[in-house]
């Protein structure tokens, strides 16, 4: 991730000498070729009216089967026709691929590393922080123009929500209350969804059924207004409050105790709990929860997350690939709840709500 930022903050020029400097071995498409196939890469190239608006790589296919998959490029003889628009895309997979290279010698010479009292210590905590990428959130990413997003439609909204706060939302329900994290949890996202302060609290009000309007005000109005950053100190980033969080530190920060409903039940809950959620959900696709258990199994939280969400909106991602409305960073791996949320509700919505720009950015 830190590497996409960097190179996407790069200037044109920059780029070209830094690819250039990895000497990557890419060929043109030359534009005899190009005319030769030039059905095939209209075809396969989703949104291009005119061939001359575009010039193709020619590489083997194994270097970017991220484009295969979401299948945007032209295949022919063992050979992927990447448009120049992919770039960014070839470059990070090329990145990983001499990462993941770099990590396994790390990995190799660990052993021999025992005795370095200073580089282990580091090693060890990285291991454990990247559980998924992180993302930041900006406002813009709350934007979803003429959604009716608002107390009395929480409800009617959850089903777009990833199982994070689905069960949140149920907890509350249940119990008419939830302890201090999850509310905390609760509260960013809603605000991440564009629910105004004004109507979080009328949510909160009438979410904690069992309790005065003076204990509610006592008690849990100032931490719903401290988190949309209506009042406290200067940690609270002057006025703008805090920020909803990621799923890496759903993951990673204050995993839930008992009668705690925070955190993230792909991580979270025993496999048993997490099945018996998902089937309450209406997840009964067999391959989708072995698929489910066995990315849990290897730690791959927010993978298992994806699949879900890729299963229940496959038609509607099927569409957008077709008709190329949606490019393929706007389906990228979701690794943060508002993304979740926003791009199943657009998916669910298309064509009634302005898309926007679909991602939390990097
Ligand atoms: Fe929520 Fe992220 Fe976990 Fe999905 S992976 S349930 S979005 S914390």
């Amino acid at each position: 991730m830190l590497f996409k930022l960097r190179f996407q903050a790069d200037d044109g020029k920059e780029r070209r000498a830094f690819i250039d400097s990895l000497m990557l071995n890419w060929e043109v498409v030359s534009e005899d070729e190009k005319r030769l196939l030039r059905d095939h890469l209209l075809a396969s190239t989703p949104g291009l009216k005119k061939l001359e608006d575009e010039n193709w790589f020619k590489v083997d296919w194994t270097r970017v089967p991220e484009l295969v998959e979401h299948r945007t490029v032209l295949l022919r003889k063992g050979k992927a026709y990447v448009p120049m628009r992919e770039q960014t895309s070839m470059i990070m997979t090329e990145f990983t691929a001499r990462l993941e290279k770099g990590l396994e010698l790390t990995s190799r010479a660990l052993p021999r590393l025992d005795e370095d009292d200073r580089l282990t210590p580091i090693l060890n905590h990285l291991s454990k922080s990247f559980t998924t990428p992180d993302a930041a959130f900006s406002d813009s990413d709350a934007s979803l123009h003429g959604a009716p997003i608002n107390a009395a439609n929480i409800d009617n909204l959850s089903q777009h929500f990833p199982l994070c706060m689905k069960h949140l939302h149920n907890t509350l329900r249940k119990n008419s209350h939830l302890k201090h994290y999850g509310r905390l949890q609760y509260t960013l996202f809603l605000k991440g969804i564009g629910l105004s302060l004004e109507d979080c609290l009328i949510f909160w009000r009438q979410s904690f059924k069992l309790i005065t309007d003076d204990t509610f005000n006592k008690e849990y109005r100032y931490n719903v207004r401290h988190a949309y950053g209506d009042v406290g100190g200067d940690t609270n980033r002057r006025g703008r409050g805090y920020s909803p969080y990621s799923c890496q530190k759903i993951l990673t920060e204050h995993p839930p105790g008992t009668g705690e409903a925070h955190g993230c039940p792909y991580r979270h809950f025993s496999v048993d709990n997490l099945t018996s959620m998902l089937q309450a959900t209406g997840v009964h696709d067999r391959e989708v929860l072995r698929g489910v258990k066995e990315d849990v199994e290897k730690n791959r939280y927010h993978i298992a997350c994806n699949r879900v969400f890729e299963w229940a909106h496959k038609n509607e991602i099927k569409k957008v690939k077709d008709d190329g409305s949606w490019g393929s960073a706007e389906l990228d791996t979701i690794v943060h709840p508002n993304t979740y949320f926003k791009r199943s509700y657009l998916l669910k919505n298309l064509g009634k709500v302005p898309k926007g720009d679909v991602r939390i950015e990097d």
